[in-house]
């Protein structure tokens, strides 16, 4: 895949847990497919977001596939995911 918007919508929904929403949508109002037809991709979800601000500027997605920065977060993300997941499964006992 492609460095580009659709890879870094991908890792927004995949990684970072985003509810994309998409002008592919069933049940968008006529106003809301025509926004997202227009804009692309946003951020639908509720009581956090996953919006990326440069300056004044806000957008979606963040550029994961191409700023650094960005990508950096993803390897955060990673790392606390992987963390989390071998604290809690982890199937080896502290010796006494
Ligand atoms: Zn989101």
């Amino acid at each position: 895949m492609k460095t580009g918007i659709e890879l870094d919508v991908l890792v927004a929904e995949k990684v970072f847990g985003c509810k994309v929403l998409r002008a592919t949508d069933e049940g968008l109002s006529q106003s809301e497919y025509e926004h997202l037809r227009r804009c692309g991709p946003k951020c639908g979800c509720e009581g956090t977001s996953h919006d990326f601000w440069i300056g004044d500027e806000c957008s979606f997605p963040a550029p994961y596939s191409t700023d650094i920065a960005a990508a950096w977060e993803v390897v955060k993300r990673c790392a606390i995911q992987y963390l989390t997941a071998t604290a809690f499964h982890s199937t080896r006992r502290p010796t006494l």
